[in-house]
């Protein structure tokens, strides 16, 4: 009798024709997978791989990598700059120039009229970092508003404050390579499986060669926390007291290293003397982890030769994100965890290019990690530009999500999104629906015409996307990697880096102020300006950067292949040169569930999905392995309510409510749902958002919701329809 191979039909890939694979590095999340793209011999993009030499995916890619080709010519691109004079009016195909003029006029218009500030500028962590850059002059030297920032408000901000306020400095110390070195990962609010498919591969790379402790912070039974040696399953929001009462552990049993504590941090008496409140008993009745688990896993980690922290936003999406983040630093600094082989803080980013935007972008200060409040800084920087030195303002201005608050308060009147969508990914939707309406003018700029907040836009700019364009990316690790302009740009979309080239023409200061033609010039003036900085890029050039499949800063020019690491030799960014530890007293803060909304909403990304889908909305293979709000409820809770699997079930928060289709899962507890976050008018209309103090991220992971059966099945499904958009 024969087996195997014969008596089954062979696997057959494809011929789809390719004659030449094109180099690039993928748009979607922050991992940084080099990424080959192939061109058939009509010039249109049919397929894409991994490269294996690169060594972040050492030849893989998740599933929105292996379709990213499909994005060249997915639905609704943007071909042509639109215009109408009222919002909801149709639009009219108008000329760049047009469009262009139109803008430029009306932030003129409000500048004059109601100063300087009261026109604002949203961007992302979408485009090139020569982009951001070249934006960044754009806002702060040529329109002057301090009212710009991007939308890794959203999802990074609690990890930048938090750097900042332990480091000195904004920066992941750390890498991937961290893995092959770690004796111990602990791992908060980051389900790594699904949201980082490739980092997740290189740890289970490491893995296969070395057993190692895996710890899962996470309410859920997440996808990682199947996969963990130890599972807490959190209260929501209680991150902070399970970090201090480890710390209280640690230091009460003298695992700490008090040589590192001595020769490289500061305030170490008062931090202590907060962690000594938080004994595992008082911690146990908060945060819901039994005291001896929170025990055991202070001594793993306590003993460990190495150990490192990751996280997402399970962490920074919560009303004590920033501290969340201190805390996991805190933790590392006693256990002399930072700038070793597998000793490390290391948060893992969402957006592609969010590490850009935290650089180059001037959102949060000025480009290179320089602070708008130093004077240095400020003239450094206007001298580089050729612009006024008080041009500049003295401290920085609103978050992103302070200025949708000061448009509905008439302080601002204008607005310019860039590659964001608001409509979608802000909370408590029907408030922002109203904040939108206020706007005496609202520009977008995106690459698809059919983006929600589109809607309420007067003049739209097509963007090109990714792989449309030349220019570079930084991921979680600081690795910069080169995207290459695979094809032109669709129709007439424009690079952004075009569209603020254009606009800057068009201002006076813009005349002064010198813009380069090409994205390589603005790379070039990026390397000169963090020349000898921490971020120093000024060893890196393009060719390089493609040869070595991405370089990590700081890179000078004796370097020829970038830094893995920082703060390698305790040396820190605060005047002191010391880390600072700080203690966290835990103030509960957040709306909590309550007799009329009982449930803990959760809300999280899934695989499939990537900013409010946009993008992966309109993928063929992405959008059918997920097109359907949904929730995760456990079975007990749901056959309480009369909840059934694959129903239809109503979620109402003192918000406003939502429809979506019932998935019954033993990983979530009784006490909550789980649904994704990125349908429009889904989950969004039910979330609070409270803002963290420091960093002002929204807390999107913690609200009260409560749950209903649905009687009309008929009409909840063309509700939950709706809610796909695409
Ligand atoms: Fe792209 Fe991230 Fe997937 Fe890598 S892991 S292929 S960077 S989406």
């Amino acid at each position: 009798m024969l087996f195997g191979r014969k008596q089954k039909n062979p696997i057959k890939i494809a011929d789809k024709g390719v004659v030449e694979w094109k180099y690039t590095t993928c748009g979607y999340c922050s991992t940084g997978c080099s990424i080959e793209v192939g061109i058939n011999d009509k010039g249109v993009p049919v397929s894409s791989r991994g490269v294996g030499s690169a060594d972040v995916n050492r030849g893989k890619l998740c599933l929105k990598g292996i379709f990213e080709h499909d994005l060249f010519q997915s639905d609704n691109r943007g071909s042509t700059p639109l215009m109408r004079d009222k919002r909801h009016e149709p639009f009219k195909e108008v000329s760049w120039d047009a469009a262009l003029d139109r803008t430029s006029a009306e932030i003129k218009r409000i500048q004059e009229m109601h100063g300087r500030d009261a026109f604002a500028i949203v961007s992302t962590g979408q485009i090139m970092t020569e982009e951001f850059y070249t934006l960044g002059k754009l806002a702060r030297g040529v329109i002057g508003t301090n009212n710009y920032d991007g939308n890794t408000t959203l999802c990074m901000s609690s990890a930048v404050s938090g750097y900042k306020r332990s480091f000195g400095s904004d920066g992941p110390p750390g890498c991937y390579e961290d893995f092959e070195h770690t004796e111990c990962l602990l791992a908060f609010g980051s389900n790594l499986p699904e949201q980082h498919p490739i980092i997740y591969w290189r740890l289970t790379q490491a893995l296969e060669k070395r057993k190692f402790p895996i710890i899962v912070v996470d309410p859920r039974v997440t996808m990682f926390a199947q996969k963990a040696d130890v599972h807490l399953a959190i209260q929501p929001g209680t991150d902070l007291v399970l970090l201090n009462a480890l710390a209280h552990v640690i230091l009460e049993e003298g695992l700490e290293d008090r040589a590192y504590i001595e020769a490289n941090t500061s305030d170490f008496e008062s931090f202590a003397e907060i962690v000594k409140q938080y004994d595992p008993g008082t911690a146990a009745a908060i945060c819901g982890i039994d005291e001896d688990t929170i025990r055991n896993v202070a001594r793993l980690y306590g003993n460990a030769g190495a150990g490192m922290t990751i996280w997402t936003m399970g962490i920074n999406q919560s009303t004590h994100g920033s501290d969340g983040v201190v805390a996991i630093n805190n933790l590392n600094l006693i256990t002399g965890n930072i700038g070793k082989p597998g000793g490390t803080s290391l948060s893992i980013t969402g957006q592609a290019n969010a590490m850009g935007t935290r650089e180059w972008s001037s959102c949060s200060g000025l480009p290179g990690y320089r602070a708008l409040e130093n004077p240095e800084h400020r003239k450094e920087i206007a001298n580089y530009w050729g612009i006024d030195e008080d041009f500049l303002p003295k401290k920085r201005g609103l978050f992103q999500t302070d200025i949708f608050p000061a448009i509905e308060t008439g302080q601002i009147k204008g607005l310019w999104i860039i590659a964001t969508n608001p409509m979608t990914s802000m909370t408590n939707t029907d408030r922002m629906r109203k904040i939108m309406e206020k706007l005496d003018f609202l520009v977008v700029q995106d690459a698809y015409a059919d983006v929600e907040t589109n809607e309420y836009s007067h003049v739209y700019f097509p963007a090109a996307i990714w792989a449309e364009k030349q220019g570079c990316f930084t991921n979680t690790e600081r690795r910069v990697n080169l995207v290459t302009n695979v094809v032109a740009p669709y129709k007439d979309s424009k690079s952004d880096f075009w569209i603020f080239n254009q606009m800057a023409s068009r201002f006076e200061n813009g005349k002064k102020v010198r813009f380069p033609e090409t994205t390589e010039g603005a790379f070039n003036e990026m390397r000169e300006l963090s020349k000898g900085r921490m971020l120093d890029y000024s060893g890196m050039t393009y060719e390089k950067i493609e040869q070595q499949r991405g370089i990590q800063w700081p890179c000078n020019e004796a370097d020829e292949t970038g830094t893995q690491r920082l703060y390698v030799d305790g040396k820190f960014q605060h005047a002191d040169g010391k880390a600072k530890l700080i203690g966290l007293p835990f103030v509960d803060n957040n709306e909590r569930p309550e007799n009329e909304f009982p449930f803990w909403l959760n809300t999280g990304r899934v695989v499939e999905h990537f900013h409010t889908r946009t993008r992966t909305g309109k993928i063929g293979n992405l959008n059918k392995f997920s097109p359907t709000p949904y929730m995760e409820m456990n079975p007990d809770a749901a056959k309480e309510l009369g909840v059934k699997h694959g129903e239809y079930a109503r979620l109402t928060s003192k918000r406003g409510d939502a429809v979506v289709m019932v998935q019954l899962t033993q990983r979530i507890p009784r006490n909550m749902v789980f649904v994704p976050f990125h349908f429009h008018d889904c989950v969004n209309r039910l979330t609070l958002g409270l803002l963290d103090p420091h960093s002002r991220q929204p807390a999107y992971k913690q609200c009260a919701v409560r749950v209903e059966a649905v009687a009309d099945q008929k009409a909840a499904a063309v509700r939950n329809k709706a809610a796909r958009t695409y």
